[in-house]
């Protein structure tokens, strides 16, 4: 399979041309100032990397992503980044309120794009984050915190499989 053309950001990176960055806004609706203002909205320099990655996040409307995902479409995208970066980067944008984490599994971690509070759905078989619509109830009555201490999140993970699945374990 012949190896799609792809916008090299290395070359372009701080400064795009105009005609570049309108193919770009074009593609994905993520205008490349918008990242840059993003980023310096939340005190997070706008360097080469955090652009290229703030690019490929949230160029593509909310959705849930893990370090090795953003990675394979960071090698798509031919940005040239390590996994190492690549969690540095999610954690710094989390830090700053602009990903929100969501734990699964302790081996897999999800970044959110969408910072808001919500909860969510995880299909087992597939590995699948998937929000849960703001107007369904998840939980109406909340727990007493002990003495000292106030609820600071809640993160409701609602875990699915298939109806015609059988019930593992008992
Ligand atoms: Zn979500």
């Amino acid at each position: 399979m012949a190896q799609p053309h792809t916008i090299v950001f290395s070359s372009a990176l701080d400064e795009p041309p105009e005609r570049l960055l309108a193919e770009r806004t074009a593609l994905t609706g993520c205008p490349w100032h918008d990242v840059r203002a993003m980023l310096r909205h939340v005190g997070l320099r706008p360097t080469r990397q955090r652009m290229a990655l703030g690019w490929i996040l949230f160029g593509k409307g909310d959705r849930h992503v893990t370090a090795e995902f953003l990675y394979e479409e960071a090698n798509k995208a031919k940005v040239p980044v390590s996994l190492a970066t690549i969690y540095n980067t999610l954690h710094q944008f989390t830090q700053a309120g602009l990903l929100r984490q969501v734990g699964v599994d302790g081996s897999k971690a999800y970044f959110d794009t969408n910072a808001s509070d919500h909860h969510h759905f995880f299909v087992e078989d597939e590995s699948a984050l998937v929000d849960i619509p703001a107007t369904e109830a998840v939980i109406d009555k909340l727990p007493t915190p002990p003495p000292g201490y106030k609820i600071a999140r809640v993160d409701i993970i609602v875990r699915l499989k298939r109806e015609d699945e059988p019930d593992r374990g008992g």
